[in-house]
């Protein structure tokens, strides 16, 4: 039979992300002693009182199907995380619970875009804005920033790329993968600009909040009285709570878009897992000081990967204020041959990285800017240390 699938899905790219590592694990299983930055995960444990609240739910029979936007309980614990943390206020009408932040950006592009409406993505952008944008018919605008600027899209930049058709702007901060952080000031900036384009709704993607080196403050686009009605503030518990397989995001957004998100919901998971919303009441009620053991470690270690990425010659580097990742430009190497393999771009860099140093790590055209490799370092002291020894080996 002829192959019966979709245009749709025949133009839809893997996560380069999952892709790679796949790739490692594929390696692993033939032997190879390898090493993996890849993935955006932290390889701590879930914390024991989060842990304790779903054995609790277990025990307690939570087993039916929930509210389809989630757990009253769980809303109020979202809406009291956002007032605490964001200085945001929210209703029950605005908060919907979906299975990770990854389907709650799907929902919110579903339910605002129609074929042909542009997102505008600043580069470097995670990684997959842009096919959940491609899903719902529109149209991913990558507007390019540069290392100098820390990666962040300035007000001049934003102006330039909106046209009549622009729906949407999309970001992550503290960002994947660069670690930059658009500063209160910076995101008024942006706000002013979006003021005389009243068709533009927001969504900022806010998953990284809690991992934050202290430098610049976590700022909400909402929290302007005049973005609160067009924004849609997204967050969850992957990253900060090390709960990536629980599977639980949430929005805050305009009751009109948090019903649309709903509804779609509604028709295709019915819901998030009961269990997992149930622990995540505990996790947001707690205080985020609780975790902050983890943000602590992170910073010892981003200090650690800068301070040997410095070594290695070819990387230029920013230096991340939050999440987990560093973002070097590799632009040295291309045109080179190293080892009889020419590098022509950062896909090739990634994949020497991987045959050569056995150090998974994520081409930088992932998330738009094809200059770049991510390397995470959500990983162990150790680990950091031997996958910076390798990649230096490797290119020396
Ligand atoms: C990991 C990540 C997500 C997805 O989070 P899940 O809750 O695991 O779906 C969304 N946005 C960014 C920037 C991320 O790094």
């Amino acid at each position: 039979m002829s192959n019966q699938l979709s245009d749709r899905i025949n133009s839809l790219v893997p996560s380069a992300t999952l892709e790679m590592a796949a790739k490692a694990r594929e390696l692993r299983a033939a032997g190879k002693d390898i090493i993996g930055l890849s993935l955006g995960e932290p390889d701590f444990n879930t914390p024991d009182y989060v842990k304790d609240a779903a054995i609790q739910a277990v025990q307690d029979n939570y087993n039916a199907y929930t509210p389809v936007d989630g757990y009253v309980e769980l809303k109020d614990a979202v809406i009291t995380k956002f007032k605490r943390d964001n200085g945001l206020t929210y209703d029950r009408t605005q908060i919907v619970v979906s299975t990770g932040a990854k389907q709650s950006l799907y929902n919110v592009a579903q339910a605002c875009l129609n074929a042909g409406d542009e997102v505008i993505l600043p580069c470097p952008y995670w990684v997959s804005y842009s096919d959940i944008v491609k899903l719902a018919d529109g149209v991913p605008v990558e507007v390019p920033t540069t290392l100098e600027r820390d990666f962040k899209m300035t007000p001049e930049q934003l102006e330039a790329a909106i046209t009549p058709k622009t729906k949407m702007l999309w970001y992550s901060s503290p960002c994947n993968p660069s670690g930059s952080i658009y500063s209160k000031a910076e995101l008024r900036a942006l706000a002013d600009v979006l003021l005389k384009h009243p068709q533009i709704v927001v969504v900022s993607d806010e998953i990284y909040e809690h991992i934050n080196y202290g430098v610049t403050a976590h700022a909400s686009m909402a929290a302007f009285p005049d973005m609160y009605d067009r924004t849609v503030t997204v967050n969850g518990v992957a990253k900060a709570f090390a709960m990536t397989g629980w599977r639980i995001g949430y929005i805050g957004a305009p009751a009109y878009i948090a019903r649309a998100c709903n509804k779609l919901q509604g028709q295709v998971t019915s819901g998030a897992n009961c269990i997992a919303q149930r622990a995540v009441i505990t996790a947001l009620t707690e205080s985020p000081d609780r975790i902050q053991y983890m943000v602590d470690e992170f910073k010892e270690r981003r200090t650690l990967i800068l301070s040997l990425l410095r070594e290695i010659p070819g990387f230029e580097c920013n230096e991340p204020e939050g999440a987990f990742y560093v973002y070097p430009d590799v632009t040295a190497y291309f045109g080179k041959t190293l080892k009889g393999t020419e590098i022509h771009n950062a896909s090739d860099f990634a994949m020497y990285l991987l045959e050569h140093a056995n150090v998974a790590t994520v081409t930088g055209d992932a998330f738009g800017n094809g200059n770049c490799i991510r390397i995470s370092y959500a990983a162990s002291v150790n680990e950091i240390k031997e996958a910076m020894e390798r990649i230096k080996k490797a290119l020396g």
